[in-house]
This record gives structure tokens, C-alpha cells and sequence, in this order.
């Protein structure tokens, strides 16, 4: 059966209508993914445009209609980019969609310019292609965040770039810059066919995206300590759970020193904001391999690898005394803290809980002789 263009037009406005309000609905119950709002609206741009061609079509005499269906048509397309680097960034600036916008309308409307409508086809399908090509960059580096879903983007987004360009070559190949109708060759048949495909695939896909964003968003969350951003109790239990701990490995569990009395002289959110720079000298003193986490109040782990440059009571040690000189600044003036850790070093086949437990003693050991110091597996000790 030969393939009824304007039929193909109507398919792709309902398709792109059905992909902007489902896409719609969908942000209005979660506002955060601004990308769903930024695709809708990229919908709507891109059905007018078809609306807009269609008249063109039926109609050849009304030339500003071909022009301005080009140009809600790369305004459309470059939204759908602006979607695709808030997918990657969670993020984008007006600046970014128009980076892109505005050298492809300008390609488009110079093409126009010349006089010859055939060139400016050319140019608005080339223009087209690169937004596309564009978009597909930036899901390829965000391929990480969702592999399957964003591998399938990607496909779309090259066939819809590749049938564009293939409708621009046809053209000029042709030597057809002069047009007394819409241009109608296999090209722009199948131009159409893909943009079908292509509409219905991504709305099905963009929502896919942002479900296993937000999954993917709350698993990070209930894994993560609010206050200071480490690991919480729960995460690092299921994480040594699932995957057990390398001999040589060190555990060390920190807790602050007269941590009461600091809450009880200078306020809790005193508190909180030691609670937060000790998390930071922490992380500056750990290798990427090492896992920290807050155990709970003022209490820590950190499981120093056993391939890192510094042993386990080396790393203890310089926590420690980052965290000494640090100034906290509160309301009654600058205060310093102090930390001590308990250390061990895991055998062959020993467990989390176990090392936590031969940790902790070492730690109630480093209390017991005066604090502010790391005490190591029997009775080493560092300050
Ligand atoms: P020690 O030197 O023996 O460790 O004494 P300590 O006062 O640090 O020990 P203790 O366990 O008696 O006190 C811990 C305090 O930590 C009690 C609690 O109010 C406080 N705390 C627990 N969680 C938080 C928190 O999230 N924020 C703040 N600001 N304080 C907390
Ligand atoms: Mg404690
Ligand atoms: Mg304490």
C-alpha cells in the first residue's frame, strides 16, 4: 500500500500531541522533573509545526507557512535537547536550548534568504539533523544513569537525525532548489514514518527515564546520612552484607569526644555543624576505595582498603588531628573538638559486625585513657 503522506502528518500531530499531554500529566505530579515539562512543551512546538506544514502542503502559495513550521519545528527540537542536558545535569540554563536554537534557526532563515525556498529546505532539514545529533551527544554521556532507556533515546534520535539529513541530500542531489509544492520523494515518506516511530518511542522512553531517576533518587537518599552526606548505618551494613570485607582491610569507628557537653554549652545546631566538619575531614583524609558512614549521633565508621597508599591507624591518626584543628564557629565564638578511634585490622573471612565490635573496644579503650586519641586492635597506642 503506498504510503499516504498527508496521513503520515496526521499520525505524527497525534502522536506528538499524546506524547505532550502524557508527558504533561506526568510533571504535574512531580514538579522536581522539570525535563518532563521540557519535553511536553517541545511536543506542543513540534505538533504546531506539523500543523503548520500541512498547510503549507495543501496549500504551496502560502510560503511563510513552510518557514515558520521549520521554525516551531527546531524550537521543538531544541527543547527536546534542553530535556536531554537536564536528564544529563538535572540542570539547564535558557542559554544552553538557545546555544543550540539559535545557530540552527539562523541556518534555516539564511537558507530562506537567498530566495531559493529548495535551499532553505536544505538547510532547515540540515539544521534539524544537528539538533538532533546535538541531543544524542548528550545522552550518550548520560548513558550511565540508565543504560537501556537511554540506549534506546539514542537510537531514535539518530534515526529521526539521519532521515532529516537524508531529506536535505535528496534535495540537493536533485538540484531541487526551487519548489512549486512541498517536496514529495521517498525521503520525505520515510522523514515521516521515522518521525512517528521516533515521537511515540521517546514518550514511551522519557517517562522510563525519569521513573529510574527517581528511583534511583529515593534508593540515595534512603541510603544517605541527611546531615552530613556519608553513608548511613543501614547503607554500609548492606553494603558489607552483599559484598565481604578484604583481608588487610581496616575498620576504624570514630565518635566524638564530649560531644554532650559541646550540645549542651553551645546548642544543637553547634552540634550539627561539628557533626558536618567532621564528615568533611573524614572525606578529605579517605581514598576513593574506603566507605564512611555515620553510625548514628556522634558516631562513624570508615573501612580503610587494604590497597591504599596510608594503613588503617595512619588514616585514624590524621582525621584526628584534622578534625583537632579545626575552628567551628558558633554563636559564643570559635570552638574546638576533638575525636577518638578505635581500630582494627580484618583477618581472612572476618565479618563486618565483627570488626565493628573489636573496633568499638579499642575506641571505648581510647576513651578510657583521656580521648582525643587512636587506639589500634590490642593495645597500640598512638597519642
Ligand atoms: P564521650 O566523650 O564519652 O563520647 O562523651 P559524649 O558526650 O560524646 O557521649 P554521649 O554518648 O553521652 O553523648 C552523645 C551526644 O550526642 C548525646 C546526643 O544529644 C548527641 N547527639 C546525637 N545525635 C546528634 C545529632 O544528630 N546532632 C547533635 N547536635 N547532637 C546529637
Ligand atoms: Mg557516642
Ligand atoms: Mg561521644
Amino acid at each position: 500500500m503506498p504510503l499516504d503522506y498527508p496521513t503520515l502528518l496526521l499520525a505524527i500531530g497525534f502522536a506528538g500531541s499524546c506524547l505532550s499531554v502524557t508527558l504533561f500529566a506526568t510533571w504535574l505530579s512531580s514538579r522536581g522533573e522539570r525535563v518532563l515539562l521540557n519535553w511536553s512543551v517541545g511536543g506542543v512546538c513540534v505538533v504546531l509545526g506539523v500543523f503548520v506544514y500541512s498547510l503549507y502542503v495543501v496549500q504551496p502559495s502560502r510560503s511563510m507557512a513552510a518557514v515558520a513550521a521549520f521554525v516551531l519545528l527546531l524550537v521543538g527540537l531544541s527543547l527536546f535537547y534542553g530535556g536531554a542536558v537536564e536528564f544529563r545535569r538535572r540542570r539547564v540554563g535558557a542559554w544552553e536550548v538557545a546555544v543550540v536554537a539559535v545557530p540552527a534557526l539562523l541556518v534555516t532563515l539564511a537558507g530562506f534568504a537567498t530566495g531559493y525556498n529548495g535551499i532553505g529546505f536544505i538547510a532547515a532539514n540540515v539544521a534539524a539533523s544537528g539538533v538532533l545529533v546535538a541531543t544524542v551527544v548528550q545522552f550518550w554521556f548520560a548513558r550511565a544513569q540508565a543504560p537501556g532507556p537511554v540506549l534506546g533515546m539514542v537510537v531514535f534520535h539518530v534515526a529521526a537525525a539521519v532521515s532529516f539529513a537524508m531529506c536535505g541530500a535528496k534535495l540537493y542531489v536533485d538540484s531541487n532548489f526551487v519548489l512549486d509544492a512541498a517536496p514529495r520523494n521517498w525521503t520525505e515518506d520515510l522523514n515521516a514514518v521515522v518521525g512517528v516511530i521516533a515521537l511515540v518511542g521517546v514518550g514511551a522512553l522519557s517517562l522510563g527515564l525519569t521513573q529510574s531517576r527517581l528511583a534511583r533518587f529515593h534508593r540515595q537518599a534512603s541510603e544517605t546520612d541527611a546531615l552530613t552526606g556519608l553513608m548511613n548505618r543501614r547503607a554500609i551494613f548492606d553494603r558489607f552484607r552483599r559484598q565481604a570485607i578484604a583481608a588487610g582491610s581496616g575498620v576504624i569507628v570514630f565518635d566524638l569526644d564530649g560531644f554532650k557537653r559541646i550540645n549542651d554549652g553551645f546548642g544543637h545546631s553547634f552540634g550539627d555543624e561539628a557533626l558536618r566538619r567532621f564528615a568533611v575531614a573524614v572525606r578529605r583524609n579517605m581514598q576513593d576505595d574506603d566507605v564512611a558512614a555515620r553510625l548514628g549521633g556522634e558516631e562513624f565508621a570508615l573501612v580503610v582498603a587494604p590497597t591504599g597508599p596510608a594503613s588503617a591507624v595512619e588514616v585514624a591518626e590524621r582525621i584526628r588531628a584534622t578534625f583537632a584543628l579545626e575552628n567551628i564557629v558558633g554563636a559564643k565564638g570559635a570552638v574546638r573538638c576533638t575525636v577518638s578511634a578505635g581500630v582494627v585490622v580484618a583477618a581472612p573471612g572476618q565479618s563486618f559486625e565483627d570488626m565493628l565490635l573489636g573496633a568499638d573496644q579499642a575506641l571505648y579503650r581510647a576513651k578510657r585513657d583521656g580521648r582525643n586519641r587512636v587506639v589500634a586492635d590490642s593495645l597500640k597506642m598512638l597519642t
